[in-house]
């Protein structure tokens, strides 16, 4: 069985744990009027997605 040769050290354990704290932020920017918008829903803002408008909102 294939075994680790040296104990990994305090620092390259902490090095590897580095990213583990990272998580994924689920925000995209709008391609229409660049406001923060969650992906694969229509735009909060405008009401687009995909480019077209599928959500009436107040403005004209
Ligand atoms: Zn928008």
């Amino acid at each position: 069985m294939a075994v680790p040769k040296r104990k990994t050290s305090a620092s390259k354990r902490n090095m590897r744990r580095a990213h583990d704290a990272v998580g994924v932020s689920a925000m995209s920017t709008c391609p229409n009027c660049g406001e923060v918008m969650r992906p694969h829903y229509a735009c909060a803002h405008c009401g687009h997605y995909k480019g077209r408008e599928v959500v009436a909102t107040g403005e004209v």
